[in-house]
C-alpha cells in the first residue's frame, strides 16, 4: 500500500491504540525499514515520557531507536527540515499544535508517521489524536488482547485512582482491556 520513499508529496501516517498495542513496535519497524532505504529519518517524543530512555524510543517487546525529546512540536519543524520520513512517538502528550506542525511537514514532502493513544484511561477519545486520523492519508489502529478476558483490547485500563488524565506509567499502573471488561471508577 505505501511506498517506501517518498516521491515528492508527503503524507501522514497514524498509528494509535490502547496501550500494550503494539504502536510503538509498529513505529519503530517502519522506521528502521525507512533507514534500511538510507532516508534520512528524523524521530521525536515528548519529554513527559522518559519512561525508558531519553534519547531512544523504546517498546514494550524492547526494540529501540534513536530519538530527540522535545518540550513542544514547534521544535520539531527546525529539527526536521532535513529530513525526507519524520516519526513522533507518544503524539497524545503534544499539544494541539501538533496537529499544524504534521501538516506543514507532510505539505513539505516528508513522510510523517506519529504513533499515540487514541483514547484515554476513560475511554474518551484523547486529543490531539482524534484531529491528526482526520487529516491521515493512511490509519492503523492497533488492538491489544484483554487481561481479563482474552478479546481484542482497545482500552486502556488504570489500576489506580488518580483523577489526572496524564499519569506516566507502565504495566504497574495501567493494562489492556476490552470495552466489555474496562471499568471506569467515577468520584473516588
Ligand atoms: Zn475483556
Amino acid at each position: 500500500m505505501l511506498s517506501i520513499a517518498p516521491t515528492g508529496t508527503g503524507w501522514i501516517e497514524v498509528i494509535c491504540g490502547s496501550m500494550f498495542s503494539g504502536k510503538t513496535e509498529e513505529l519503530i519497524r517502519r522506521l528502521k525499514r525507512a533507514e534500511i532505504a538510507k532516508l534520512n529519518v528524523s524521530i521525536f517524543k515528548p519529554n513527559i515520557d522518559d519512561r525508558f530512555s531519553k534519547d531512544h524510543i523504546v517498546s514494550h517487546n524492547e526494540q529501540k531507536i534513536s530519538s530527540m525529546t522535545v518540550s513542544s512540536a514547534s521544535e520539531i519543524l527546525e529539527l526536521a527540515k532535513d529530513a525526507d520520513v519524520v516519526g513522533i512517538d507518544e503524539a497524545q502528550f503534544f499539544e494541539s499544535d501538533i496537529v499544524d506542525v504534521c501538516q506543514q511537514l507532510a505539505d513539505s514532502g516528508k513522510r510523517v508517521i506519529v504513533a499515540g493513544l487514541d483514547q484515554d484511561y476513560m475511554g474518551k477519545p484523547f486529543e490531539p489524536i482524534p484531529q491528526l486520523l482526520a487529516i491521515a492519508e493512511y490509519i492503523t489502529k492497533t488492538l491489544a488482547i484483554c487481561v481479563k478476558c482474552g478479546r481484542p483490547a482497545n482500552r486502556t485500563q488504570r489500576l489506580n485512582t488518580d483523577p489526572k488524565r496524564v499519569v506516566v506509567g507502565s504495566g504497574d499502573i495501567y493494562e489492556a482491556r476490552c470495552r466489555f471488561c474496562h471499568e471506569i471508577f467515577e468520584n473516588r
